[in-house]
């Protein structure tokens, strides 16, 4: 099958969903690709801050994701031994510490606002596996394939939006500089307890970070940091001992946790490093997001930030032809900021145990 269109999209994450449906709504063709059945996954960032909320508020789109449903953060605590013994409020101003959308949720409205714009289409299950270039080494479209099938999309411009292992980034031939952070995540899912609150709860256990995120429809989200690289050691201990320490943490949630952490197969491990590239484009192709910015999650930074990127590339597509100066100057902006959320991921992750010096 052969395609053309002025934007080709390659991934329907926050990111990609986000552009494609401000290029639809500017007027410029868009086909966004997917390689998964359905576009709604979980297990991803799903805390929306303060910039994120402002993208969606900009466009109408907040109170669309809310009626799906999410969750403002009342409350950051820190717990030590089963005790609660610093509190964090919101800034009034701004009224909570962040807001839990379900990816799903975010997605959903994304596309179906998109699907209201003819110059959208969007293709499921449909793997973007080369980048079609002109003898000069441009980018003129993707090569993918769809249930067996080879289908080739001609386009004045290709975004990667593909996430951390990027093929777009890969085949333009963009290097990125990856950066371990020392950690890696368990991560879990449990219902709240009944009485449980919109907060996010934080302990510190030998000397790594335990978190539990409040979610919409009554659910914990479990992250719990573990030194890089030793969850193949950790499995071959006794579970036990490892889980009372949560328990010991947040003995509220004992009942819970006994009923629904049972093994070690109930943990999802994440590796977790973050990456950079300096090049944020070549001729014909742009890349947005994880792709060109992995970020750890410290802070929630990384959905909020593909979703910025996005929005500041919509700005300066507007026509059939993207001016390539327009382009650069875009990633020099985004860039920048993105170097600075980096940074202070890093310092939050280094100090993060200093949360837990109590002074008397
Ligand atoms: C454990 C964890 C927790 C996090 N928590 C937060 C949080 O609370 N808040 C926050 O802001 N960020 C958080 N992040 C970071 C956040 O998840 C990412 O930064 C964000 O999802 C990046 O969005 P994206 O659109 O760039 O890429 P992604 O969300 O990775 O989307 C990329 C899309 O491209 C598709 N794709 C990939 N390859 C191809 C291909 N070849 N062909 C077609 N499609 C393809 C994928 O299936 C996917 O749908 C967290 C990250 C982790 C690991």
């Amino acid at each position: 099958m052969n395609l053309k269109t002025d934007v080709c999209i390659v991934g329907a994450g926050p990111g990609g969903a986000l552009l494609a449906y401000l290029l639809a709504k500017q007027n410029i063709s868009v086909i966004l690709l997917e390689r998964f059945k359905e576009v709604a996954k979980e297990f991803r960032g799903e805390h929306l801050n303060e910039e994120g909320e402002e993208i969606l508020k900009k466009y109408g789109l907040l109170e669309k994701v809310e009626k799906l449903g999410m969750l403002r953060m009342e409350r950051l605590e820190y717990w030590e031994n089963g005790k609660l013994f610093k509190t964090v409020l919101p800034d009034p101003a701004i009224g909570h510490l962040g807001i839990h959308v379900p990816q799903s949720h975010l997605l959903t409205v994304l596309i179906n606002e998109a699907k209201t714009f003819n110059e959208f289409s969007l293709m499921t299950s449909t793997t973007v596996i080369d980048l079609i270039k002109d003898n000069e080494g441009s980018v003129k479209g993707v090569k993918a394939n769809q249930n067996g099938n080879e289908i080739f999309i001609e386009s004045n411009l290709v975004i990667g939006a593909d996430g951390r292992y990027s093929i777009v980034r890969k085949k333009a031939g963009i290097d990125v500089t990856v950066r371990k952070h020392g950690y890696d995540l368990l991560w879990a899912k449990i219902p709240a307890p009944i009485h449980w609150e919109p907060t996010i709860k934080m302990a510190l256990i030998d000397g790594m970070q335990l978190s539990l995120f409040t979610q919409t429809n009554r659910f914990i989200q479990i992250g719990w940091n573990i030194p890089e690289g030793s969850f193949p050691s950790l499995i071959k201990q006794p579970f036990m001992p490892f889980i009372e320490k949560l328990i010991k943490a947040f003995p509220e949630l004992e009942s819970t946790v006994r009923s629904h952490i049972q093994s070690w197969r109930d943990f999802v491990l994440l590796d977790v490093h973050s990456n950079y590239a300096e090049q944020w484009g070549k001729k014909g192709v742009a890349l947005i997001g994880d792709a060109v910015h992995t970020m750890t999650p410290t802070g929630a930074f990384g959905l909020n930030s593909a979703m910025k990127d996005a929005d500041t590339l919509a700005s300066v597509i507007t026509e059939e032809k993207v001016s390539e100066l327009e382009l650069i100057q875009c990633s020099k902006q985004r860039k920048k900021e993105v170097a600075r959320l980096q940074a202070i991921q890093i310092e939050k992750e280094q100090t993060f145990a200093t949360q837990f010096v109590i002074y008397s």
